[in-house]
C-alpha cells in the first residue's frame, strides 16, 4: 500500500489545489495503464475515492494528443474508440505521447447519463471547472489545468446520446485565429467521418471545445449517430478516425486512411428548429435527406385530445438534415431538426 501511496504522490501534478492525481507518470516511455483519482467522500465509502480509467502511451519525444470518451456518459463510440486504442497502442509506432480517458465524465457514464449523478455536472458545459468544486468541477478543472496544457492535439468524441440522432461527422470551430481554424479544420477531414462540420453552437458557454480552442490547440469534435447506444459501422468510423488523427498529428505511424468527405457549414441560426409545445413526434425527414424551406420535417400530435391537427415543424432553409430528436416523445424547447448546407 505504501508503494502504491508514494507513487501516486509523486506523479500529483503541479496545481496542488485540485485533488486529482494520477497514478501513471505522464512522462516515461512504455504503456501505463492507471487511474486519475479523486477523493469521493459518501454515504456507501466514508474515506472512498473515485477511480477514471487512465492511460499514457509515451515514445519519446513528440506532439502529445488528448483523446476523451465519455465527455457525455450515454455516447459510446468514443468509450469504445479509446478503449480499444489504449488497449492495442504500441509504443513502437508512437511518436510523442497519447493521453488516452475513455470515459471522461466517468459517474455519468457508469450510469448511463449524459450528466453525472453525483452532482448533476454536464461536462461540456463546466469548463474551466473549479479545483474547490463539486466532483464534475473537479474533473474539468484537472483537465483545464493538468491535461490541456500537456497537449497539443486534443480530440474528444461525442455522439447524440439518448435523445439525438446525427449523420455521422466530425466538426470544428470558426474561430478568430484563422492558422488555428485551418489547423483544427485540416485534422477534422483527415479524421476522416462521411461528413465534416465547421459546426455553430447553440450552448457554447463552459464548453471544453472552448477551453481546448482558448488554449490554442488543434481540436476536434464528432457526433457519430446517436439514441443512446452505437453501431458497427459508427465505431468503424471512431476507430478509424482515431488512427487517422493522430496519423495527422505525426504520433501515430501510418498514412492517413483516404475516405471521401463531404464538407458542411451552419450559415446561421435558422439551421436549429425547436418544439414549440411537447407532444408525439413524427419525424417526416430522415438523417441525410435534403430539404427545402418550408418543407415539413417534423410533426407534433396532441397527446391529450384526438381530433386535433398535428402542429407541422417546417424547414427555416434549405439544407441537409444533419440531426433530429430521438426519443418518440418531445417537450417544448427540444431540439428538433438541424441542418447544414454544403461548404
Ligand atoms: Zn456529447
Amino acid at each position: 500500500m505504501s508503494v502504491q501511496h508514494s507513487t501516486e504522490t509523486l506523479h500529483q501534478m503541479s496545481d496542488r489545489a485540485n485533488p486529482i492525481s494520477a497514478t501513471v507518470p505522464f512522462d516515461e516511455d512504455g504503456v501505463h495503464h492507471g487511474f486519475l483519482t479523486l477523493p469521493w467522500s459518501r454515504d456507501d465509502s466514508a474515506w472512498g475515492s473515485l477511480r477514471i480509467p487512465l492511460t499514457v502511451i509515451r515514445n519519446g519525444t513528440g506532439p502529445t494528443a488528448l483523446i476523451t470518451g465519455g465527455n457525455h456518459g450515454d455516447e459510446y463510440e468514443g468509450p469504445l474508440a479509446v478503449s480499444e486504442f489504449a488497449n492495442s497502442a504500441k509504443p513502437s509506432l508512437i511518436s510523442g505521447r497519447v493521453i488516452c480517458v475513455p470515459f471522461m465524465n466517468y459517474p455519468a457514464f457508469q450510469a448511463g447519463k449524459r450528466t453525472s449523478p453525483i452532482d448533476g455536472g454536464n461536462m461540456n458545459r463546466l469548463f474551466p471547472g473549479r479545483a474547490d468544486g463539486s466532483v464534475s468541477e473537479k474533473i474539468a478543472h484537472y483537465f483545464q489545468t493538468i491535461l490541456l496544457p500537456m497537449a497539443d492535439c486534443v480530440l474528444d468524441f461525442h455522439s447524440g446520446g439518448k435523445t439525438l440522432d446525427f449523420l455521422p461527422f466530425a466538426a470544428s470551430h470558426v474561430l478568430d485565429n484563422e492558422e488555428q481554424q485551418a489547423r483544427c479544420a485540416a485534422a477534422r477531414d483527415a479524421f476522416g467521418a462521411p461528413y465534416s462540420l465547421l459546426i455553430r453552437e447553440i450552448d457554447s458557454a463552459g464548453m471544453y471545445d472552448d477551453a481546448a480552442e482558448a488554449a490554442g490547440k488543434t481540436f476536434v469534435t464528432t457526433e457519430l449517430c446517436g439514441g443512446g447506444t452505437a453501431t458497427p459501422k459508427s465505431i468503424a468510423i471512431a476507430r478509424r478516425g482515431l488512427r487517422n488523427f493522430l496519423i495527422h498529428c505525426e504520433i501515430l505511424a501510418g498514412a492517413v486512411e483516404p475516405s471521401k468527405v463531404r464538407v458542411l457549414v451552419q450559415p446561421d441560426e435558422s439551421c436549429f428548429h425547436f418544439a414549440p409545445d411537447a407532444g408525439l413526434l413524427e419525424p417526416c425527414k430522415s438523417l441525410g435527406d435534403t430539404v427545402q424551406k418550408g418543407d415539413i420535417v417534423a410533426r407534433i400530435w396532441s397527446t391529450t385530445h384526438t381530433g386535433r391537427p398535428p402542429f407541422d415543424i417546417t424547414a427555416n432553409r434549405n439544407g441537409l438534415l444533419i440531426a433530429r430528436h430521438f426519443p418518440g416523445l418531445v417537450q417544448p424547447g427540444d431540439c428538433l431538426a438541424v441542418l447544414a448546407v454544403d461548404a
